[in-house]
């Protein structure tokens, strides 16, 4: 959002004991500390922060597991079944081993370092033809912050192929590794942002991925692309092109417009709500996430769709998107925030909440 002051010390850290040694620095200078990835999603406060900003720059894409070496450490350390590893390529399975454990042929597992820049993670499957992450192209940031929010577009999220991450805890001052259900994802939350905040920083992550595409139906807007162009192809890689397509045809660039991406989240309503909103004729999603209403609508049926307010700009193309044009400050932004948050309040009755976290 190019808000905000300096920080008192910035380390980047580039391997394991770095980490430790960082935390070590500021828990010595008795200050408080912040990860931050790209700033993408993160916003400063004017009097900056005075503490130690530590930033992941562990680099590394590998592919750590196939379908085959699965099922070999399964089969070895399962010497007494009766079955070897040859036995069951023939089909020849043991019965101590669920059909369920077995992995799908096509089952890759990727390692990712957290200083890697996420899209050139998507870029790298997508390259080798693996899917589960190509509708998550073009987010900018670090793939070390993906799992905090769970970021999520065009019908996939993190979540969906995350199997774990290596973290240094600050609490105990080790490394761990927490698995996907720890991390206890929702939309554009897990613990790494509510009950644990600040507490681990992510040093790598490993997600599953598969050969071949995304099943259909696509989200609604890939469709609509998909039609209107007559595409057939629905490879990862294609799917990448038509997502960023999208993405480049409204959202704003982050190198040259400063934004957040989306600063509100959208509402998620129960049944009985999304009953009650439907009938009063707003459109409300049924997705495999739950009911969704889009904050975006409410926003610009609150009439501030492309508004200048407090030098933010309400993006017209997607106006869930603020664009810092001229603030001069956090106190702009905060001005603009009660504004929006408080018209859609009185026309709709939510409560629309900030997605961006603040350095403090
Ligand atoms: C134009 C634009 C479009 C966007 N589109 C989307 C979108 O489609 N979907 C979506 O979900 N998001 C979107 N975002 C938001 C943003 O891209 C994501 O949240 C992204 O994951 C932020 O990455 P970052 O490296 O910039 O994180 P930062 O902003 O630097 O940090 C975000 C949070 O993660 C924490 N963090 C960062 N790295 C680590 C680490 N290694 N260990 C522990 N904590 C860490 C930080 O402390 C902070 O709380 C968009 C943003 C912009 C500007």
């Amino acid at each position: 959002m190019r808000l905000g002051g300096p920080a008192r010390y910035v380390i980047e850290v580039e391997n394991h004991d770095e980490v430790a040694d960082a935390y070590s620095f500021a828990e010595q200078a008795h200050l408080p500390t912040f990860v931050l990835g790209y700033g993408a999603n993160t916003i400063g406060h004017d009097e900056g922060f005075n503490g130690v900003i530590i930033i992941n720059r562990m680099k590394g894409i590998e592919i750590t597991q196939t379908p085959t070496d699965i099922l070999k450490s399964k089969y070895e350390s399962q010497s007494d079944s009766g079955t070897s590893f040859e036995d069951h390529k023939l089909g020849r399975t043991a019965s101590s081993v669920s059909e369920k454990e077995v992995p799908s042929r096509s089952t890759i597992y990727i390692k990712v370092m957290g200083g890697e820049y996420w899209d050139d993670v998507v870029d790298y499957a997508c390259k080798r033809n693996l899917t589960g992450i190509e509708a998550l192209s073009k987010i900018p940031g670090l793939a070390g912050a993906a799992p905090v929010q769970n970021i999520g577009a065009y019908g996939q999220e993190i979540a969906d192929t995350l199997v774990e991450i290596e973290v240094y805890d600050t609490t105990d001052h080790t490394y761990k590794t927490l698995s996907k259900s720890d991390l206890h994802f929702s939309y554009r939350k897990s613990i790494l942002n509510t009950t644990d905040k600040n507490r681990y920083f992510v040093i790598s992550l490993t997600l599953h991925l598969r050969s071949g595409e995304m099943s259909r139906p696509f989200y609604n807007s890939i469709e609509q692309y998909i039609s209107a162009n007559n595409i057939t192809d629905y490879s990862p890689q294609s799917i990448r092109q038509i997502v960023s397509d999208i993405r480049d045809s409204k959202l704003p660039d982050p190198l040259s417009q400063a934004s957040s991406g989306s600063f509100f989240k959208n509402i998620y309503l129960n049944d009985a709500d999304a009953k009650l909103a439907e009938s009063k004729g707003y459109p409300v999603y049924h997705g495999k996430d739950g009911n969704k209403i889009n904050s975006g609508w409410l926003i610009e049926q609150a009439g501030l769709k492309g508004a200048l307010l407090h030098g933010m700009r309400v993006s017209d193309k997607a106006p869930l998107v603020l664009i810092n044009e001229s603030a001069k400050g956090y106190n702009d932004l905060k001005a603009a925030r009660s504004e929006i948050v408080g018209k859609v309040y009185d026309k709709f009755g939510y409560w629309l909440e900030q997605e961006p976290m603040e350095i403090q």
